[in-house]
Parts: structure tokens; sequence; C-alpha cells
């Protein structure tokens, strides 16, 4: 928990100095673009601090039917339903539309708040090992009998290995035993995909093959909040049944606008999305080159570096930190023991200078260390 003193961009001030960020979420770099700020004032002027209520009493604002509108277009489903975070709609969304008789099959390393959603539904849920098909298609084979309804969950972008579900495989696994696909798209959103439109776009799918896209407003986008994008009768449902949305309250009006704007930089701004893949290929390729391990990341901007040991991860961080770069470590429970590592994410602004210092520093404490 150091403290950033200030906004958190390509560098952030830590301790008066300032560092070069290589951990943040904010992919796209968007939390001080100009045109960001300036709705998030223009918001602030029109509608002042709150929302002041649930969304089906008085905290609906014109703003949070819009970003509905604009995340279901974004995901091409029809209709979407916003909730007060991203952890909170996986939570919501389990106990809220599966039960008793039913079967949720996630994938072992899925989110924790995927977890906890399963923890709070009624209904039975099984983990198959990670990003393995046979795994998957032997669960949903002995038990498509058993259960009523089945829902296989994964995430797009796996946030602690950087990998992206095989989602074409997966639907064709799940459509074979007659089973509803989720995605969680906490890290595709303006990351992955020629458009950073996410896993459809990414696996170029069509409209539909996917049936429920889950994803955060506190990532590539810069604000806060999480949504559920799909089928009509399905949201609708959850305006009325899902408890984290009955009795919660409604998103501040800034966030909501702020999150409006994100959507239409990341469709607009190509440049943007490609420089953000640029810097990840680059980087990926020189971590290799000089021998690291960054297990299957190749498209997204987390970029594992596995270091091992907790004490060795601790102490590699620390040298970094002393280098001027800020870089989380990732140890256990957070990962598998002794998968310690440091969980670097690009940034679309990082020059290649940037990115070539942090290599370097990374080669010297690299080999000090005796992980490469
Ligand atoms: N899903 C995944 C895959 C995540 O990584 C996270 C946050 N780290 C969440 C859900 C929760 O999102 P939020 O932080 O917006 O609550």
């Amino acid at each position: 928990m150091l403290p950033i003193e200030g906004a958190t961009g390509r560098t952030v001030q830590v301790e008066g100095k300032e560092l070069i960020m290589l951990g943040s979420y904010s992919y796209l770099d968007l939390i001080t673009h100009p045109e960001i700020i300036k709705v998030a004032h223009d918001a602030l002027d029109k509608y002042g601090a709150g929302a002041g209520g649930v969304r089906l009493l008085t905290g609906t604002t014109d703003l949070h039917k819009e970003l509905e509108r604009r995340i279901a277009d974004f995901k091409r489903t029809e209709d979407a339903i916003l909730y007060s975070s991203g952890y909170v709609t996986n939570m919501t969304l389990m106990s809220t539309l599966f039960g008793k008789d039913d079967l949720v099959v996630i994938d072992k390393y899925d989110h924790q708040s995927i977890y906890d959603g399963c923890i709070l539904s009624k209904a039975d849920w099984k983990r198959f090992n990670h990003n393995n098909l046979t795994d998957l298609e032997r669960i949903l084979k002995e038990n498509r009998e058993k259960y009523k309804r089945i829902l296989v969950v994964v995430d797009g972008v796996y946030s602690m290995d950087g990998d992206i579900a095989p989602m074409p495989e997966i639907i064709e696994i799940a459509k074979k035993y007659d089973a509803f696909t989720m995605v969680d798209e906490a890290h595709g959103i303006g990351t992955i995909g020629p458009n950073g439109r996410g896993i459809d776009d990414y696996y170029d799918l069509s409209p539909g093959e996917v049936d429920i896209y889950m994803g955060t407003l506190s990532k590539a986008i810069p604000s806060i909040g999480g949504y559920i994008a799909g089928d009509k009768d399905m949201i609708t449902f959850l305006r009325y049944a899902s408890n984290a949305f009955i009795f919660s309250a409604a998103l501040p009006p800034v966030s909501t606008a702020v999150a409006i704007k994100a959507l239409d930089i990341i469709l607009n701004d190509k440049e943007r999305i490609k420089a953000l893949q640029k810097n990840i290929h680059f980087f990926i390729s020189g971590l290799k080159e000089l021998g690291f391990n960054t297990l299957s990341s190749k498209d997204t901007p987390i970029i594992p570096v596995i270091i091992g040991n907790d004490v060795k991860t601790f102490k590699f961080a620390k040298k970094m930190k002393k280098e001027g770069i800020m870089i989380p470590p990732i140890v256990f429970p957070a990962v598998p023991r002794d998968g310690g590592r440091l969980r670097c994410c690009v940034m679309a602004t990082h020059t290649e200078e940037d990115l070539k210092y942090i290599l370097d520093k990374m080669e010297k404490i690299g080999k000090d260390l005796g992980v490469i």
C-alpha cells in the first residue's frame, strides 16, 4: 500500500520521487486524459457529487441509461446493466441466475469474485484445470445429466498469468453439452482485439456466441463499476432480481460520465490501442531474449515475470524501485506457492526508452539474483 502522491500515469510520484509505473491496470493511460478530465468536471458541475439513491428508486440519471446502452453497443449485445464494482457484479450474478439444480463450472484461475459468486449461489460448482479443454469437457460430460442448467465461466484475460481463454473451443464444448458461457473481461476491454473490444474482437466471434459478458470500469476504463452485457430478457431480469442492483446505490454520475467518454476514446483512438499492443510485443520479446520466464502471455498487457520464491520476488521488486520503477511483487496466495512473480503491466504511453530502460535494469537485477 505504497501511497502514490498524485495521478497514476506512465510515471507516478512515490515518496517524493518519480517512478516509471509498471504495474497499473490503467493500460490505456486514460486517468489523466484531457477529454476524461473535462467530462468529469462537466458532470460534477451538472449532476453534483453522487446519485443519492438506488437505481430502481431515485438513483438513475440519463448518464446511467446512456452508459448501459453504450456498453451494450460496445459488446454488440441487446442490453447491459451496471453495478457498483466488478467484484460485486460477479458476486451477484451467479446467485441471481443460478441456483439449486444448476452447476457453475469455472476455470481454476478465475478471479476471486467468481469464486465468491459461486459460494454465494445455491448452485453446485466445480473447477477445471486452467485453460484445459479436456478437463472442461470431462466435467461437462460427467455432469450434464445431473443438472438442469450449466454455466461455464472463464476470464477472457487471466489477471495473474496474462494469457487468454481459448474461447472458440470453449464455446464449442459448451454448445455440445448445452451449457451457457460467461466471460469476465476485466482485463480484456481496451486491450485485446484489433479494436480493443475484448475477447469477441480478438477471436472475431459473432454477436450472441458468448451468453454473458461481464466487465469492470476500473481498468482500461479509468472509473469504477462493473457491468453485465447480454440478452435483453436476462438483463431485465437482473434489473429486478439481482440484490446488488436493487439494494445498492447507483454509480456516481461523474464515474458514469467518465466511463462513457472512455468507451468513445477506445472506439475512436485506434492509435492508442495500437501503441499498447506494440509495447506489449516489444516488452515480451525483450524479456524472452533475456531469458525470463513470462509463461504464455503473448498479446495482453499483463506480463508475468516468474521469480520463484517469495523473498526473492520481494527483493527483485525492491531493487526495481531503487532503479526508479514501480512494480508490485505478487506472491502466494494470489499465485501458487513458489510461483512468485513480478506482474508487469505495460501501458500505451510507455515509450520505447522506458521499456528499454526497464529491460536493462531487469537484466542486471535478474543476473544479480540468479533469476536469469
Ligand atoms: N474480475 C477480474 C478478472 C479482476 O481482475 C478484477 C479486479 N482485479 C475484478 C473482476 C473485480 O473488478 P473491480 O476491481 O472493478 O471490482
